[in-house]
């Protein structure tokens, strides 16, 4: 059984952010994580979307509005791994060796502004590639190299709508309509 891993996305502007937000949150369940903690404005039509994901696709993402830096210093004090994706971090092939994986991981992504602060209290500031990009981007790639190929490829034991992937056309199961 592995430690649990959750995002936190920081600095969220309810009026700017909910599309790239939700991408980042969608990202996040699909490949993997148990949960998606957002901090700044809250945003309760969101997690109602992201809820209802999984309610068709499965999965249980946990959904949580936080306060950033002190959840995020909680975390740490209490033993937990931080990754904060940065294009000013280590490569991240060359990182994730080195990231317990014995520990809850807290994976931190900025907004507009990321408090300089983030970077001294994540044990781990990790790129994808040293270009500027989106966190959304940023957030795939990583969690796809931390899970290898059980991230991107997960289906979920309790999804009512199962998708078989197909070359032409769609093949979608609904396993409340073949019971
Ligand atoms: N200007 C912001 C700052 O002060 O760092 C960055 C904004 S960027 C659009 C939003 C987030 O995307 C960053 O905080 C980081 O988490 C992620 N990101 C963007 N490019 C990245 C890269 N090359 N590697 C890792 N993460 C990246």
């Amino acid at each position: 059984m592995s430690e649990r891993l959750d995002v936190l996305r920081l600095g969220y502007r309810r009026g700017r952010d909910p599309r790239i937000t939700t991408h980042l949150a969608l990202v996040a369940r699909a490949m993997g994580a148990d949960g998606f903690l957002l901090a700044g404005d809250e945003d309760k039509e969101m997690f109602d979307n992201l809820n209802s994901v999984s309610d068709r696709f499965g999965g249980h993402l946990e959904t949580e509005h936080v306060s950033g830096m002190g959840h995020l210093k909680h975390h740490v004090a209490n033993g937990g791994v931080a990754v904060h994706l940065t294009m000013y971090g280590e490569p991240f092939r060359k990182a994730i060796p080195k990231i317990r994986r014995d520990r809850p991981v807290l994976i931190v992504v900025g907004g507009a502004k990321v408090p300089g602060d983030v970077f001294k209290i994540c044990q781990h500031n990790v790129a994808v590639g040293n270009q500027p990009h989106s966190e959304v981007a940023a957030l795939a790639l990583f969690m796809d190299a931390w899970f290898g190929e059980s991230g991107s490829e997960r289906n979920f034991d309790d999804a009512r709508l199962i998708i078989e992937g197909t070359n032409d056309g769609k093949l979608v199961h609904d396993l409340r309509e073949e019971d």
